[in-house]
């Protein structure tokens, strides 16, 4: 079969590799859809935000969905034929973290696509409890989009307590801060979403945002403060990972407020005492998903007709892998997705 790695230095390497066999407990996945996300770009430029020195090395995809192939002895929930989305962290299923559900916080945890053979492939290998089941009314590239971009921005929102008497600021209108304008909109907030990229905003805009704004404009804090009358938000997201969105974040945040980084940095510099400290502020992380939230995330997509695939601008052949990560890396695209 064909996969797709990222050596480094913008490399894009399709090779032929032996089709998986699914061990015990695991399923073999033919994959669909598989989504190319921001991270995957630490990969193509050789610094991984995932796995360090040990990343490269597999299979790319962290973002896949397809049907099940073939299962391994012992799997009691699967069987071929099922349509799945995969989860991306796969943990040792026994610890604190993985018993709680949050497999990519465990220990010995492999990542899809970083540290483990990832869905920009034909064929992927996962255990059962990393398969999420989706609908028949959802398509394949929806699936893909609803795990590491809806799922993620999901359970920010969540844990920002956003409802629907929250105005929720969201930096960064790539997959991901699309995603959470959609995330939001489901939980009934008032969304202000933030880009520099007139299409960006325009598309936010279609998504269902009820401002949107170019923080670099002059007036931007001007205008974001007419529209709280003076307040400041509740609640921001940054998924820019971009120090001056961040630190906007931070400032547009009204005392007692909520933020969350899903941007990925490696540094940025804040004023904790002006920004946190003096407004009792909550500032958090938020990487993925519970997996025991996927059941609420496809019932809110389905309940509430929302179509991920408007995300998906553009398909790929994998034979096009090199077309796919240029046009991602220069930020022509939303989603860009691998079909199959
Ligand atoms: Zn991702
Ligand atoms: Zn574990």
């Amino acid at each position: 079969m064909k996969a797709v790695f990222l050596p480094g230095d913008k490399r894009v390497e399709i090779r032929a590799v032996d089709v998986p066999t699914p061990g015990p407990g695991e399923v073999l996945v033919e994959v669909k859809a598989s989504c190319i996300c921001r991270s995957d770009l630490s990969l193509y430029y050789g610094n991984a935000v995932v796995g360090g020195e040990g990343a490269g090395k597999c299979i790319t995809g962290h973002e896949p969905s397809g049907v099940i192939a073939s299962t391994g002895v012992g799997v009691k929930r699967f069987k071929a034929g099922d349509r799945v989305a995969v989860y991306l962290g796969v943990g040792c299923g026994v610890c604190s973290a993985c018993r709680m559900g949050n497999f990519f916080l465990c220990r010995d945890w492999r990542c899809l696509g970083f540290t483990a053979d990832g869905g920009n492939a034909e064929y992927l290998v996962v255990p059962e409890r990393n398969c999420l089941r989706i609908p028949d009314s959802m398509s394949y590239v929806a699936a893909a989009i609803s795990t590491d971009a809806f799922g993620t921005l999901y359970s920010a929102c969540k844990k920002l307590q956003i409802n629907g008497a929250s105005i929720l600021g969201v930096w960064g209108l790539g997959p991901m801060g699309s995603s959470g304008v959609l995330a939001a909109k489901a939980m009934g907030a008032c969304v202000v979403a933030l880009d520099p990229m007139a299409e960006r905003r325009q598309f936010a805009a279609e998504l269902g945002a009820d401002l949107t704004l170019d923080p670099t404009a002059p007036d931007a804090r001007e205008r974001l403060d007419a529209f709280t009358r003076g307040a400041g938000l509740h609640a921001a997201i940054d998924c820019s990972g971009n120090s001056a969105g961040q630190n906007m974040a931070l400032d547009s945040t009204r005392p007692l407020g909520r933020v969350a980084f899903v941007g990925e940095s490696r540094e940025t510099t804040i004023r904790p005492s002006d920004q946190l400290i003096r407004k009792e502020l909550t500032l958090i992380g938020s990487w993925y998903f519970n997996v025991s939230e996927y059941e609420e995330i496809v019932d809110v997509l389905t309940r509430g007709n929302i179509d991920l695939e408007r995300l998906a601008t553009h398909r790929f052949h994998i034979d096009d892998a090199e077309t796919a990560f240029r046009l991602f890396d220069e930020r022509k695209t939303e989603k860009a997705v691998f079909v199959f």
